[in-house]
């Protein structure tokens, strides 16, 4: 099977081993631990961000248990869904600013 063509590519992967954090979720080998997405851009999507969110009793969606956009082999996945987000956070923003 064809390599996707951001595969091995700097632009896909980023690592900060510095971070006090690092690594912050639990279920990623170190080495393949991808920064890039430290802060979920999928997170707009709630639950069908297609990770492992958790949501607690006062609405706050709890992303602890889920490393989806850790995983380097997820790169793809996460990039794939930007028109999603693009028509979440339309549909979330209906003010203009
Ligand atoms: S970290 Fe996981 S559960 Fe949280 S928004 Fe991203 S994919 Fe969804």
């Amino acid at each position: 099977m064809k390599e996707p063509r951001w595969k091995g590519k700097h632009y896909a992967f980023f690592q900060n081993r510095e971070c006090e954090y690092f690594p912050c979720h639990e279920g990623v080998a170190e080495d393949a631990f991808n920064c890039l997405f430290c802060y979920c851009p999928l997170y707009v999507l709630g639950g069908e961000c297609g990770g492992n969110p958790v949501f607690r009793e006062n609405g706050i969606k709890d992303c602890t248990n889920c490393s989806l956009p850790h995983d380097a082999d997820h790169y793809g996945y996460v990039t794939g869904q930007f028109d999603r987000i693009r028509e979440a956070m339309r549909d979330n923003d209906s003010e203009p600013r």
